[in-house]
C-alpha cells in the first residue's frame, strides 16, 4: 500500500512513511492510492473476530510495512478492556429493534478519539524507537482533542506533548481531566486568551521552519492517516453487530465536525462494507450540511461559527473534507488542487448540478442539521422512551438519523462521548446529573500541573526549549 496527496504533488510513500508528517508537501492529504477490496469470503470470516482481530484485519491493509507479528501487538496493547472497559471496545446498544447505538466513548477520555489517538500513541512510540527519533507534539485545544492526544501519549518514550489550551475558558471537568495528568512527558500550558490566541501561537510555531526541524515539532490533527483508518474498523464492528448475515444493509448517523469519522465510514463502504446510507448530521455550524443539501461548500470565518452546546462539531470548515472531494472528482488530484487553491483564499466552490453532486447521492451520503433545543428534546425523548443517555454530540446524530430512518434498514448511531462531560445540557433535558463512571468520580479534587503563560510565541518557544533540554 502506497499514499499519494489529494493534490498530486507527492511521490508515493509507505505508510511509516506517512505516519509522523501532517500536510503532504503540496498542501493535501496523504490517501492511499487504492483502497483495499473486501471479498465476500473475507467479510464472512470477519464477522466472528473479536475487536482486535478484526482490527488487525482492516489495519494491516492499510499499515502494511509494519510487520504482521508488531502490529498485533501493538493493536492488542491498545484496545483492552482496561482501556475501553469491555472486550467488545465498542459495543452496540440496541434501543428497539433496527434502531442502535454504537458505544464508542469507554476509552479513557470518555469520547470516541480515543479510539484512534490510544491507537497513534502506541504507532507513534513504536516508529521513533525505530529510527531512535523524537517528537515534541504542539497542540492547541478547546477540550476534547487536547485530552484525548494526552492520554494517548503519556508516558510514551520519545514523545513530548505541549498542549495550550486557554486559561479559565474549558469546563471543570476537561480542565481537570487534562491538568490532573502528572507525566513527566505531558506539559500543559494554559494561555492568558482564548482558542484563537493558542491555535495562532501553534501555527507561528510551525512556520519557523528551522525551530520546527531543530526541535522535532509535530502535530496530532484530525488529518493523520492512521487515526481515520482505525475508525474504520468499527463501522465492521457495528455492522457485524446487529446484522445476522453479510446480505443485510445498515445505515449510519454520524455527528460531524471535521468528516474524520463519517470519512471512515465511506472508506469502510469504498471497501465493500454493505452501508446503505451514511447520515450527516451538523450542529449550527452547518457548513457540511450545506454542501450535501446545495452542493455549496462555503467554509466560515472564525466570528461566523457559533458556539453551542455540542461545542466539538463547532467548525468553520471540514480538514479532512478534501479527501471526500479527491474519491467524488474519481481521484483527480488536478481539479482537487484548483478547488483548494480557492477555498485556501477564503472562497467557496458550487458543484450544483453537475455529475459530480449526484456522486454524493451514489457514495450514500445524506445529511440534515440540529440545534439546540432539537438536541435537548432527542436527550430527553432517548431517556423517557429507552432509559438511556446520551450526550449532546450524540443527540445531533440521533436527531437527524431518526429524520432518514428507513424500515427494514437497521440504523446504528455513533456515539461520540459520554453524557458526563456535558452535564450542564444533560440536566438542562432531564433535571439529573449523568452518573460518572468509576474512576473519575472526585477528578476535579486531583492535583494539578500546569504552566500559565502570555500569548508570546517568543515566551512559549522559551518554555519548549527549556523542557526539552531538562528531560
Ligand atoms: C471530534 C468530535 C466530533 C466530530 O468528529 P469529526 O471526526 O471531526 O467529524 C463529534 N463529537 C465529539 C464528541 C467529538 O469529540
Amino acid at each position: 500500500m502506497r499514499y499519494i496527496s489529494t493534490r498530486g504533488g507527492m511521490s508515493p510513500r509507505t505508510f511509516t512513511e506517512i505516519l509522523l508528517s501532517g500536510l503532504a508537501p503540496d498542501g493535501g492529504l496523504a490517501v492511499p492510492e487504492v483502497y483495499p477490496k473486501i471479498s465476500p469470503p473475507e467479510l464472512e470470516a470477519w464477522r466472528h473476530l473479536d475487536y482486535p482481530a478484526l482490527a488487525f484485519e482492516v489495519l494491516s491493509r492499510f499499515m502494511d510495512d509494519i510487520p504482521a507479528h508488531d502490529l498485533r501487538n501493538l493493536i492488542a496493547r491498545t484496545y483492552t478492556a482496561e482501556a475501553f472497559g469491555s472486550t467488545d471496545i465498542t459495543p452496540a446498544k440496541t434501543l428497539e429493534p433496527g434502531l442502535h447505538i454504537l458505544c464508542l466513548s469507554n476509552g479513557p477520555t470518555l469520547a470516541f478519539k480515543d479510539i484512534a489517538m490510544q491507537l497513534l500513541g502506541n504507532l507513534f512510540e513504536y516508529t521513533l524507537a525505530k529510527t531512535n527519533a523524537e517528537l515534541n507534539i504542539l497542540g492547541a485545544t478547546s477540550g476534547d482533542t487536547g485530552s484525548s492526544a494526552e492520554y494517548a501519549m503519556r508516558g510514551k518514550r520519545g514523545i513530548r506533548v505541549f498542549m495550550l489550551s486557554p486559561l479559565g475558558k474549558m469546563s471543570r471537568f476537561q480542565t481537570a481531566q487534562m491538568f490532573s495528568l502528572q507525566d513527566d512527558n505531558i506539559f500543559n500550558i494554559a494561555i492568558r486568551g482564548v482558542f484563537d490566541d493558542c491555535q495562532d501561537i501553534v501555527k507561528a510555531v510551525s512556520n519557523d521552519h528551522i525551530f520546527k526541524e531543530k526541535y522535532h515539532i509535530g502535530t496530532v490533527n484530525s488529518i493523520n492517516w492512521a487515526r481515520i483508518a482505525a475508525q474504520i474498523v468499527y463501522y465492521f464492528k457495528g455492522y457485524f453487530a446487529v446484522t445476522q448475515s453479510n446480505d443485510e444493509q445498515v445505515s449510519f448517523s454520524v455527528p460531524s465536525g471535521n468528516f474524520g469519522n463519517i470519512f471512515a465510514g465511506h472508506v469502510a463502504r469504498m471497501m465493500g462494507l454493505p452501508i446503505r446510507q451514511l447520515i450527516l448530521a451538523t450542529n449550527e455550524n452547518d457548513v457540511l450540511d450545506e454542501f450535501f443539501r446545495t452542493g455549496l461548500y462555503r467554509p466560515r470565518t472564525t466570528t461566523e461559527t457559533h458556539h453551542t452546546s455540542s461545542p466539538s462539531m463547532d467548525i468553520s470548515k471540514a480538514s479532512n473534507f478534501e479527501r471526500f472531494i479527491f474519491d467524488l472528482t474519481d481521484r483527480n488530484a488536478m481539479r482537487v488542487k484548483e478547488l483548494w487553491q480557492s477555498i485556501d483564499k477564503g472562497n467557496a466552490f458550487d458543484l450544483f448540478g453537475t455529475a459530480l453532486w449526484v456522486k454524493t447521492k451514489e457514495f450514500g451520503f445524506i445529511s440534515g442539521t440540529s440545534h439546540h433545543a432539537a438536541r435537548i428534546d432527542t436527550i430527553r425523548q432517548l431517556y423517557h422512551e429507552h432509559k438511556v443517555l446520551i450526550d449532546t454530540h450524540t443527540a445531533d446524530g440521533v436527531k437527524v438519523g431518526l429524520e432518514y430512518r428507513e424500515p427494514g434498514i437497521p440504523l446504528i448511531c455513533l456515539e461520540t462521548a459520554l453524557p458526563t462531560k456535558f452535564a450542564e445540557s444533560i440536566k438542562e433535558a432531564v433535571g439529573l446529573e449523568p452518573a460518572r463512571p468509576a474512576g473519575f468520580k472526585n477528578l476535579e479534587d486531583l492535583p494539578q500541573r500546569f504552566e500559565v503563560i502570555d500569548k508570546d510565541v517568543d515566551a512559549i518557544k522559551t518554555f519548549i526549549c527549556q523542557k526539552i533540554e531538562q528531560t
